[in-house]
């Protein structure tokens, strides 16, 4: 049928970090029909969760009003009676037991304004650093490796360098399913450059890597193996730049430096065919890749969780960026390192804000007395309001709400009791603690232990800034009202700030003074966006920072004179600003073991992932009648493993670890490595993080979901 359609609107899709560019049809206070912007970066193209952000708005089973804890069951509660709740809950634990016993666990779902309100009123109001959330999940070992190599976090690149890479190296990244927008342009390129070579690198054949030139179907977590004996290749081969390592590189091992020879020397454990028996794969795969990559004339990596959720995804991460920085591969347009962001705000809003427990906005430490300095200043509290204590990481932080350390928390926008891995203990700790969450649905995995549900607004019923992979800011424009008695995360946050005494910090009320708040705190750093206006955000599909002044254009790539505004030598080839002495840290890494041995019982090993379709926990999607018969209930087993486990195609399969067990429907395919089982963790019927581990990385604390060990039997 014809939809009519009275205006259009711009917009963000709410789903991915790919963030693509939407216009939204409104009629009679409706919003009609959504289709993509043709001046967007996504060129007017939509996956089909971005077709469905029409439907979203109109699914079932939202929370429609707040909800408290009485005897053991949900009832429906004024907004007064809850919000009363929650103000004295928090505040007898802040009297009682001090500010570190309160917490906030917020999400890359969240508007920038409203994380960096919620991380505002609990580092420089309540004064607890006890403020995570769901990216230190994802994106955690990224901003690590930014954070560590070129001194800020981010990446330097942005997506208009898919249409001059020569050379893809695509690892960790199912970016077909995850991100396939920015898929569909790496594919543009192809299409108009045939020659374009993609290296893909993953333990499954997954879609992406059906269309690789080079497959690399590696051992998971084998990957440091991998990059090391690459790094090997490129000093074998003369493919390393000498004039970078020069002028713009310094070595270093954990907190010390080192001279190049002693970092080549450590590559000479890394030969290819020595690295090939760690990895699983051929010596000769790996010199085809090391040699496509350094040769090209502009390589571009992409990268997201395969790297980033494992025991060693900060020395992942600063490996891959090594590659790029040895070979020159920089600060080029094609030639950059590229982390995708999982969340469609989990960069601008969660990490550049400093919303999680070790941060302060813009690349600041709360462990740096300069750094608490300046943002107390900024903010303008009183010196020593914000506590030098890091405070607790997302797996941390659930466990000391199981030991009674953290008496009270409030979640926003997210489904941690789902999405975390290892999750029975954690069940308890929601049992333990007094918890809030803030959602637009219910019931959620989350929901059903909370103290108090408070229903929240969701895309285009309330706006706000979104931020996605490439450091550009867009905007979400409100344009219906909420369902039910549904308020914005934002009015929640300032509705407990004043109710905790800590209204001065908010003294303009609006989401637009907030903004306005924000884009000037950034002025006093790096992460300069001063230039992005709100006005600007509404008539153009978003702008990448750095950004210092209304009429900059935006920055494509971050370091490059000529290009960075904040780039001091303008006669350099790059130059690293984020680090004191402008040179960028190449780091030796190991391959380390694993965390956890197979054996007898648990011979196999499980990953996990996405699938195109549904998104994180399927609160959403799954509620979406075009999606609800999309299967995320298998587990893929190799024709081998399913013989030897005496399993059939369709047969109920029980996976069982050293925490807990899920039933799954076997699918058998040779796209899995054998000795290696997927589910995907969409699914809470299903509960793949029953089994999964919650070991951690040790620099970024971010947990392991692509390798635990496990055993299979028919159920
Ligand atoms: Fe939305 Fe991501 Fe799909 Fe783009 S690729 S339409 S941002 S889900």
């Amino acid at each position: 049928p014809v939809i009519d359609v009275d205006s259009w609107h711009q917009g963000v899709c709410r789903f991915c970090g790919t963030g693509c560019g939407i216009k939204i049809g409104m009629s009679d206070g409706k919003v009609v029909d959504v289709k993509g912007d043709p001046a967007a970066h996504n060129r007017g193209r939509l996956c089909i969760k971005g077709i469905l952000n029409r439907e979203i708005l109109y699914v079932e089973d939202r929370a429609l009003y707040p909800m408290i804890r009485k005897n053991g069951e949900l009832e429906r509660a004024s907004w007064e009676e809850a919000m009363e709740l929650i103000a004295s809950r928090f505040s007898q634990s802040i009297q009682n037991s001090g500010p570190d016993s309160v917490a906030f666990y917020g999400s890359g779902q969240l508007f920038t304004e409203e994380s960096y309100s919620a991380n505002k009123l609990f580092k420089a109001g309540i004064g607890t650093n006890n403020v995570d959330g769901n990216p230190r999940l994802c994106m955690a070992s990224a901003a690590v490796g930014y954070t560590s190599v070129f001194g800020k976090d981010e990446p330097m690149g942005c997506y208009e360098d898919t249409d001059h890479a020569d050379c893809f190296f695509v690892t960790g990244s199912n970016m077909a399913e995850c991100h396939p927008i920015v898929w569909e342009r790496l594919q543009d390129r192809k299409r108009s450059n045939p020659d374009t070579f993609l290296i893909v690198v993953d333990p499954r054949k997954t879609r992406t890597a059906e269309h690789a030139d080079l497959f690399l179907q590696i051992k998971p977590g084998t990957d440091v193996a991998l990059y090391n004996s690459m790094i090997y290749e490129f000093y074998r081969r003369g493919l390393v730049d000498l004039e970078m390592i020069e002028d713009y590189l310094s070595f270093q091992s954990g907190s010390n430096s080192i001279t190049e020879e002693q970092f080549r020397s450590h590559l000479e454990k890394y030969t290819p065919e020595r690295a090939a028996s760690v990895c699983g794969i051929s010596a000769e795969q790996i010199r085809e890749a090391a040699f496509r990559f350094g040769n090209s004339p502009a390589t571009m990596s992409f990268w997201t969780m395969g790297l980033n959720q494992q025991i060693q995804g900060t020395a992942a991460n600063r490996l891959v960026m090594a590659m790029h920085l040895l070979t020159g591969q920089i600060g080029r347009p094609g030639a950059t390192p590229f982390s995708l962001t999982g969340q469609p705000n989990a960069g601008g809003g969660v990490r550049d804000t400093g919303s999680l427990a070790h941060a302060l906005p813009n690349g600041r430490l709360v462990a740096n007395p300069k750094h608490r300095k300046e943002m107390e200043e900024l903010w303008n509290v009183p010196e020593g309001t914000i506590s030098p204590n890091p405070g607790h990481h997302a797996i941390s932080l659930f466990q000391a709400m199981n030991s009674g350390d953290v008496e009270c928390a409030l979640i926003m926008s997210t489904n941690p009791i789902q999405s975390l891995p290892n999750i029975l203990p954690y069940r308890d700790a929601m049992e333990n603690a007094f918890v809030v969450v803030a959602d637009a649905f219910h019931p959620t995995e989350t929901t059903k232990y909370a103290d108090v549900v408070l229903p929240a607004a969701m895309w285009a019923e309330k706006g706000g800034v979104f931020s996605q992979s490439e450091r550009r800011y867009h905007y979400v424009p409100n344009l219906v009202e909420p369902k039910g008695e549904a308020r914005s995360d934002f009015d929640i946050i300032i509705d407990l700030a004043d109710r905790l005494g800590h209204g001065d910090l908010f003294p303009n009320r609006t989401q637009a003074d907030i903004w306005e708040e924000w884009r000037k705190i950034s002025a006093h750093s790096t992460y300069n966006f001063e230039g992005i206006t709100y006005e600007r955000l509404k008539n153009q599909p978003g702008i990448l920072w750095p950004c210092p002044d209304e009429d900059h254009p935006g920055t494509c790539r971050r370091y490059v004179p000529g290009e960075d505004p904040l780039v001091k030598d303008e006669d350099a080839r790059l130059d690293f600003y984020g680090r004191p002495d402008g040179r960028a840290l190449i780091y030796l890494h190991e391959q380390g073991e694993p965390y956890e041995n197979q054996n007898e019982k648990f011979p196999l090993l499980l990953t996990t992932g996405r699938v195109l379709e549904h998104w994180h926990t399927e609160t959403i999607t799954r509620r979406v009648d075009d999606l609800k018969n999309i299967k995320t209930d298998f587990l893929e087993v190799h024709p081998a493993d399913a013989a030897r486990y005496g399993l059939q195609d369709g047969d109920d399969v029980r996976v069982a670890s050293r925490r807990g067990d899920a039933e799954f429907v076997t699918r058998i395919t040779d796209d899995i490595r054998e000795g290696l089982v997927f589910a995907t963790f969409h699914s809470a019927k299903h509960l793949v993080n029953k089994v999964t581990s919650d070991a951690v990385d040790p620099f970024s604390r971010q947990p392991d979901y692509k390798r635990c060990a496990v055993s299979i039997e028919k159920a």
